[in-house]
């Protein structure tokens, strides 16, 4: 068992022991000196996970609520209808377990305390949000939006009245909660349409009626409705359902950002870096323990199949937000030696608040790959999300707030260009972090230039693979497959220009043909499924307008490059992976960015050419080298002008390293250590420590 598991247990040990000792004394005179005696542990120790009491009971009501969400979260997704899932949501908070009178007896302490303790209250809130929103989606699928609305609050307030009734009754028995929950299944039948069965969701047709759900701007630690706001629909590429319908922010919900912002960024700032790691550690937690709602979510939003987002997108993360989590305790200034009458020190402080801007391929990645540094450092950070992709930064917003961040630290404002264009010009917004296009990057660069922010651009690819006589060859095309079609090719540092050796070039290509051809495409919900759609229409148009343009320039498609539509497929942007064959580096799909499932195979026969040529491009963001020869390897990569290499891999990117592009593909680093300077500035203090020597 790892470290981390172990304490883990423990953690998990000390909040049971909190809840049994809750019980039995009551909210006031529990003490960390009390429940570390009955864990049979010392004070310390207790101090030692949770810090003070405040810390404990917090803990303690976050896994009560976690504990009863992901209960919710099970039975919703055994149900078949809404109706079933609206239900799932009654079962799992009137479930007998909640209402026996030891967990009541702590359900209540906390809710009475609530009141007292805006660490409590925050928890308290998400939870009841949590609840509201699972009623919302569920009932919005069988009556209009405006009713749903008023529904989830009616039936939110019977579970809790139930509750109440039931747990603070004079006997108590789990026959209570079976009664609780009929009363309550009685009610709502009566308040929906009498016909009603419910569809389930997999069949639910792309055009039901019932409206989507509407989101609002995330601002200083919740939803903020903006009824005259524009809105924009997210839509499933696979299906071409409307998600939802989001609400554009605009300049007045920018100031909004802005100012709980303010306000949330001195609160948080003011903690030690510790704290503020203990409180991103639980973030990356949360994600963690929702990694599979998660990861459909993004799925849906995507296009992604879920066999990656259920292992690489939320987890790539939270793992990052562990890694800022941890490094957010060290990070220090220096002191400076400055002769006998005086010394130096530097302070690192955070920039104040900055901005996020993020492209649709990684969504929840690309969210947490900026808010992860920006916050360790002390920042607050307004997020705009992709207007193709913003589902999953909600949800970042809300475990934040669930976590511990305080509000307004983490906003998230939707929209298109313009809000983004809001962001990059604000005054009091210090740095802008943009995952995007070139020709967005340089927009945004000089928009930023105004107000001479700090800017840090994560943009596009044309990156080379470059496959030696002496390769591997299965693992050079394994690498050359995933650089090439994971996430359907939508993946900035792709290599997408795969150099092979002339003397391995038939064989190479014989076999990654029959390795592409079992590549699976299909539902991305289907665990089975390879390859997803691509993230819209317009950008399938895009890539397919590519592939038939290499065609008549003379290359030659090997296989693939036709858009699927077998059956339910014809409803969503699906395109079989391509390989060309190229004979010269001129060709449009030789030196533009597809962002598609589109590998072009070009012939080398020298070192020194192929170097000349792999570099021979605007871009400079990744690049890879397959050889079993160790010297030349490293050779050719430190010739390579790129700010991500591999030897004998492509494209895994663990938050230990930095990353980010040479040339027209980017500035700064995101990841690593490297990270943290793009999100703080130096301050040097001079001190002198014997009298002012004045001429005057
Ligand atoms: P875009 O450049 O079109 O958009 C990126 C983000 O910028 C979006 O949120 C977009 O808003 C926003 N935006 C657009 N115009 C402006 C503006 N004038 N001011 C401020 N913000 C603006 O990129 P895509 O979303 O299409 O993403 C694909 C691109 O991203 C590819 O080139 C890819 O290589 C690159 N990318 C780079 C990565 C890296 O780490 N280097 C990783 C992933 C992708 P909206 O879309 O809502 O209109």
């Amino acid at each position: 068992m790892s470290r981390r598991d172990q304490e883990d247990i423990r953690r998990k040990q000390l909040i049971d022991t909190t809840i049994h000792v809750m019980a039995q004394v009551g909210f006031n005179a529990t003490t960390l000196g009390l429940i570390a005696k009955h864990a049979g542990v010392s004070a310390g120790l207790v101090a030692h996970y949770f810090g003070d009491k405040d810390g404990l009971l917090e803990a303690t009501l976050r896994s009560l609520a976690s504990r009863l969400s992901r209960a919710a979260a099970a039975r919703m997704r055994a149900a078949k209808t809404p109706r079933e899932r609206v239900q799932a949501v009654v079962d799992a908070n009137l479930a007998p377990e909640e209402m026996d009178s030891q967990t009541s007896a702590v359900w209540l302490a906390f809710w009475g305390q609530a009141i007292h303790s805006d660490r409590l209250k925050r928890v308290q809130r998400i939870y009841q949000l949590r609840v509201l929103s699972n009623l919302r989606h569920a009932l919005r699928q069988m009556t209009t939006g405006e009713e749903a609305e008023r529904l989830a609050v009616i039936i939110a307030a019977i579970i809790d009245g139930l509750w109440l009734r039931t747990t603070l009754a004079a006997a108590w028995s789990p026959s209570d909660s079976e009664a609780a929950r009929r009363i309550a299944a009685g009610f709502i039948d009566t308040q929906l349409p009498m016909s009603f069965e419910g569809p389930t969701m997999s069949h639910l047709p792309a055009t039901a009626s019932a409206a989507p759900p509407r989101i609002a701007n995330w601002i200083g630690g919740a939803y903020r409705p903006n009824p005259a706001a524009e809105t924009f629909a997210t839509i499933n590429p696979a299906t071409g359902e409307v998600l939802a319908e989001i609400e554009i922010a605009d300049a007045a919900q920018l100031e909004a950002a802005i100012a709980s912002a303010k306000t949330g960024q001195k609160i948080w700032a003011r903690m030690t870096g510790m704290e503020r790691g203990r409180v991103l550690r639980r973030v990356a937690d949360l994600l963690r323990a929702n990694n599979d709602d998660l990861a459909r979510l993004e799925t849906q939003d995507t296009g992604k199949p879920i066999q990656e987002t259920e292992v690489v997108d939320v987890i790539s993360g939270a793992d990052c937000i562990e890694y800022f989590a941890g490094l957010a305790g060290g990070i220090t200034g220096e002191s400076v030696d400055l002769g006998p009458n005086a010394m130096g020190y530097t302070r690192r402080e955070p920039l104040g608040i900055v901005a996020g801007i993020g492209a649709w391929n990684y969504p929840i990645q690309i969210a947490c790959w900026k808010s992860a540094p920006a916050l360790a450092c002390g920042n607050a950070m307004i997020f705009k999300p992709s207007e193709l992709t913003p589902l999953t930064a909600f949800k970042l917003a809300e475990i934040m707030t669930e976590a511990g961040v305080p509000d307004g630290v983490f906003n998230v404002l939707p929209g298109d260009g313009r809000t983004g264009s809001l962001l990059v010009t604000h005054p009091a917004i210090a740095k802008v972090s943009l995952t995007g296009s070139v020709p967005t990057g340089k927009k945004v660069m000089a928009a930023a230039a105004e107000t001479l922010k700090h800017v840090t651009l994560e943009l596009g690819g044309k990156s080379p693979i470059i496959v030696f006589a002496d390769a591997d060859i299965e693992s050079a095309i394994s690498g050359a497959m995933l650089g090439n079609f994971y996430s359907a090719g939508e993946v900035c540092s792709n290599g997408t220009r795969v150099f092979v050796h002339r003397s391995i070039k038939d064989k190479f290509i014989s076999r990654l043909l029959e390795r592409t051809a079992k590549i699976k495409i299909g539902d991305p919900m289907d665990p089975e499924t390879q390859m997803g759609a691509l993230i819209s229409d317009a950008h399938m148009r895009k890539v397919l307008g590519f592939i038939e343009r290499g065609v008549a320039e003379g290359a030659t498609l090997l296989c693939g490059g036709k858009r699927v539509t077998d059956g339910a497929l014809a409803q969503g942007n699906f395109v079989s992976p391509a390989v060309f064959d190229a004979t010269g580096d001129d060709f449009t799909i030789v030196r533009e960015e597809i962002f598609g499932p589109v590998m072009t195979i070009l012939t080398f026969d020298t070192e020194a050419d192929v170097v000349a040529r792999a570099n021979d491009t605007e871009f400079g963001l990744g690049a890879g080298v397959f050889t079993q020869d160790i010297t030349r390897a490293h050779r050719v990569i430190a010739e390579l002008q790129a700010g991500t290499c591999w030897i004998n891999t492509y494209n895994i990117t663990p938050i230990e390293l930095p990353f980010g592009g040479y040339k027209q593909s980017g500035l700064g680093r995101e990841n690593s250590r490297a990270a943290l300077d793009h999100y703080s500035q130096i301050k040097s203090v001079y001190v002198a420590l014997a009298p002012v020597e004045s001429p005057y």
